[in-house]
């Protein structure tokens, strides 16, 4: 009995020991594999054609204490005056890290869904230089704890008859060369159409002077009151119903095609559309990072689904198009995490596996 029993000993020993590291290989892949980050936010500062350098010096901030003096800070102030986080009546910035700016920043990352520090560390910084929508997120119904979706003053839409049709056009003089008219026209359809198929809304282009939706792409100063910046920074932005003024930042490298465009600043033309819609219809800002109303994006970044948070505010506006249903969406959302998900279940169904093998080897033994 006692050689029997040694020699299984033996075994399992072994086993045990090759169960052991190939467990903690595989965990290793696995763990790997769910670490990559969902993207890098790449922030260029040594392109020379890049005309934000305001918004890039922000970095200089990293870590900024409250009551400390640094040159420029006013600037930063004036960005969150501008996106909604600092009050009208102080208009009078100074370089002082004060209570207000803190509060200002405690806001921001509300909003933008990071950690609520109120101070600058790195995440509000990266946040805060990345290329963004120039609309405010500044919104009279404060932040929600389940919804994270937001409307304009006043909670303006279209109002139409049903079947509500609303009609976009092209400006005839402000396109731009980088991309065909064909091709611009298609990301658009494909934008409206995305939208359309959850609210009972169709999009028909027409006539630019009668078109509800008037879209064109400016350079700076373009007489709303909004001027544009330049490569990266503001990429565009939309008014609120029933303006329909939709103006995109000519000076981007708009892209239809990141394998073609190889610009570590092209950005993807079809998820600022598809993003500016959501204003045209009466979106605000979501804090929702993977929603398509999240007010930034990243250079060669593509984000063009909409997702639940995206369709429940429309929805609340419009109401729901007849076809439309969340299983799809549930499952288009699920999907995005299939890779993790499926190398865990494979990884569990080896573990199981080889339990079971051990087990029949003890029972055997
Ligand atoms: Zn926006
Ligand atoms: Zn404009």
């Amino acid at each position: 009995m006692f050689p029997l029993f040694f020699s299984y000993f033996n075994f399992t020993t072994s086993s045990s020991f090759c169960f052991l590291y190939l467990a903690l290989f595989l965990l290793r892949l696995c763990y790997s594999t769910r670490i990559v980050p969902e993207s890098v936010t790449v922030i260029t500062t040594t392109e020379t054609h890049n005309n934000n350098a305001t918004w890039h010096d922000f970095s200089k901030f990293l870590h900024a204490e409250q009551g400390s003096h640094v040159s420029g800070m006013s600037e930063l102030k004036k960005y969150f005056h501008r996106f909604g986080y600092l009050s009208e009546t102080t208009s009078n910035f100074t370089d002082t890290f004060d209570t207000e700016l803190v509060s200002a920043v405690k806001l921001y990352q509300k909003r933008l869904g990071l950690p609520v520090t109120g101070k600058l560390d790195s995440d509000t910084i990266s946040a805060i230089v990345a290329p963004r929508c120039g609309v405010s997120d500044s919104s009279p119904h404060g932040l929600h704890t389940t919804r994270h979706f937001a409307y304009f003053n006043g909670k303006p839409r279209w109002v139409r008859d049903s079947p509500m049709t609303l009609t976009y056009a092209f400006s005839p003089y402000n396109m731009i060369d980088r991309l065909s008219i064909t091709e611009i026209r298609t990301v658009f359809e494909r934008a409206f159409n995305r939208w359309a198929s959850v609210i009972p809304v169709t999009f028909r282009e027409t006539e630019y002077l009668t078109a509800d939706i008037k879209i064109g792409f400016y350079s700076g100063d373009h007489g709303d009151g909004e001027p544009f910046d330049g490569v990266l920074g503001v990429l565009g932005h939309a008014f609120s119903p029933e303006n329909g003024r939709f103006h995109l930042d000519a000076a981007e490298m708009w892209s239809v095609d990141f394998d073609r465009d190889g610009s570590k600043v092209a950005v993807d033309l079809e998820s600022v559309v598809t993003h500016e819609i959501g204003h045209v219809l009466g979106l605000g800002h979501s804090s929702i990072k993977e929603a398509v109303m999240y007010p930034s994006l990243s250079p060669r970044k593509k984000k063009v689904d909409l997702r639940i948070d995206d369709v429940e505010g429309v929805q609340a506006l419009y109401g729901s198009n007849p076809n439309f249903t969340f299983g799809s969406l549930l499952q288009s959302e699920n999907s995005s995490n299939d890779a993790a998900v499926g190398s865990e279940t494979a990884f569990s169904k080896w573990i199981l596996s080889l339990a079971i093998g051990l087990l029949i080897i003890f029972l055997c033994g």
